[in-house]
């Protein structure tokens, strides 16, 4: 999720800011930019980044100010109504918005506002915000922002929001602060906004701050103002950002992505040791755990595995069908380096098991004479609902089976997981996340018949 305000080429600048966050969506994107005379106007379509924009499309959008978003789909079908921005016509002006995360009371929403006549668009969560803030009776003389405050104070779940009208953009994040969304600042001394902080590097801009749990930023021609949507906020980044999503130059909350996981790294040479030759991490989420890893050990850190720089991440395709041809086609051994030789695999996470099976294989084929698989997380038992797409406990290999069963299920000689708390102590400057590991979330749960199901019994889901 990309914004910028204040620029000459607002959407070439926004070009540029999603395909360096491709990593995070490959389904589809979009900009909406708003002109000089505040009409908005939008471009999106399925595909990746540079599938979806050229030139001619991209001079279509003008304006110095624009939102834009890559979709990763986790509500709501693959469909090109539900690649966002997602852009409003209305009679107290046009808006746009643009959403990461999910939201766990967006049944209920729905059919509430669906019962006192909302027509939603698409299927998508995220159009639910929008609704809510026309929803809110409008009281001529208090500013817009109530509007967007009552609104966001009726969602639960994660989510980081940017919302832009004709003339300046919100930028929100859930009172948890489960996703990112950072300000930097641009040379022209415009601002822009974005999930990940190697957008700024990429579009020359410098790294401001983050946006706070539980606050809204309005960027507009006076610069920037802060408020609060609600008073309970906490810290509970998405481990997840860390351990897998996000890209390696990215900082999270102060703490950057590479040196979390080459910490995490150590930490898992500290708790699990393995007797071996050389060190090999899965490109290229797990490279920096294996940096680490070897470095902690002594053991020489080797490109045993070479990925195929185009093919995207094997997960975000939609079926295990196109997920499994997906690992055949993206990862080859590297025969010359692992032949005879006692291999520690490092990977970051195992969710189905999948990668790890066909890689031990792999590896073995290739020669390697044992190989001792080390993760850098814990055990995956519970689904995500803030929008990471670990969906099911059925999914989940870690939910069914105790270590010595995955280990023998991926037919490695060891297995060992990263303790919790190494992940948290890996070095995250704030709190984290970790319910997917843990069955702890930070919100409530919204079950069928608008049940809310207590955090403390969400171990048993
Ligand atoms: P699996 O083959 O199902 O065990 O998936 C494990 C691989 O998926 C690991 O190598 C991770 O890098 C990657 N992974 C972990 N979590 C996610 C996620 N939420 N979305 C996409 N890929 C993931
Ligand atoms: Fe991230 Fe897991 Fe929490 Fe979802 S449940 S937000 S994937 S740490």
């Amino acid at each position: 999720m990309f914004g910028i305000f204040g620029s000459p080429d607002a959407a070439g600048m926004t070009y540029y800011g999603l395909h360096s966050m491709q990593h995070r969506g490959q389904e589809g994107c979009g900009i909406v930019t708003a002109d000089d005379s505040g009409r908005l106007c939008c471009i999106k379509g399925e595909g990746l980044v540079h599938e979806v924009f050229d030139e001619s499309r991209i001079s279509r959008l003008k304006g110095s100010m624009a939102i834009g978003h890559v979709r990763y789909a986790t509500t709501g079908a693959g469909v090109i109504e539900n690649v966002q921005p997602f852009m409003f016509r209305h009679g107290t002006g046009d808006f746009a918005l643009a959403h990461n995360g999910n939201l766990v009371n967006y049944a209920q929403l729905r059919s509430r506002l669906e019962s006192t006549g909302s027509l939603f668009q698409t299927s998508s969560d995220s159009e639910i915000l929008a609704h809510l803030i026309k929803k809110v009776p409008d009281r001529r003389k208090q500013p817009r922002i109530y509007s967007l405050i009552e609104a966001l104070q009726q969602i639960e779940g994660a989510f980081a929001f940017l919302v832009m009208t004709s003339n300046r953009i919100y930028a929100c994040r859930d009172s948890n602060g489960l996703r990112p969304l950072s300000l930097g600042l641009l040379q022209n001394g415009g601002y822009v906004v974005a999930s990940e902080t190697c957008v700024f590097d990429v579009i020359g801009a410098t790294f401001l701050r983050d946006v706070e749990p539980g606050e809204i930023v309005t960027i507009d021609r006076h610069g920037l103002r802060s408020n609060f949507f609600c008073e309970k906020c906490r810290h509970a980044m998405c481990a997840m950002e860390y351990v897998y999503f996000s890209r390696p130059d990215s900082d999270i909350e102060g703490r950057n992505v590479h040196s979390y996981r080459k910490e995490s790294g150590k930490l898992l040479f500290d708790e699990a040791p393995a007797d071996a030759d050389i060190v090999v991490g899965v490109p290229d989420s797990s490279l920096s755990a294996a940096m680490g890893y070897a470095e902690a050990s002594g053991l020489p850190y080797e490109m045993g595995l070479i990925k195929s720089k185009y093919v995207g991440r094997t997960f975000i395709a939609p079926s295990q069908e196109l997920r499994d041809k997906g690992v055949r086609m993206k990862l080859s051994a590297v025969k010359s380096v692992v032949k005879d030789k006692r291999v520690v695999l490092i990977d970051d996470s195992i969710v189905r098991g999948t990668t790890s099976m066909r890689i031990v294989r792999m590896l073995r084929e290739a020669g390697a004479s044992q190989v001792h698989v080390r993760i850098a997380s814990a055990p995956l038992r519970f689904p995500c609902f803030y929008g990471v797409d670990i969906k099911s406990r059925e999914e989940l290999i870690s939910a069914h089976h105790p270590v010595e069963e995955v280990r023998a299920m991926i037919g490695a000689d060891s297995l060992c997981f990263l303790s919790e708390d190494g992940m948290k102590a890996a070095g995250c400057l704030s709190d984290l996340c970790l319910a997917c590991f843990d069955g702890k979330y930070p919100t409530a749960l919204h079950g069928a018949n608008n049940k809310i199901i207590k955090r403390s019994l969400c171990a048993e889901l």
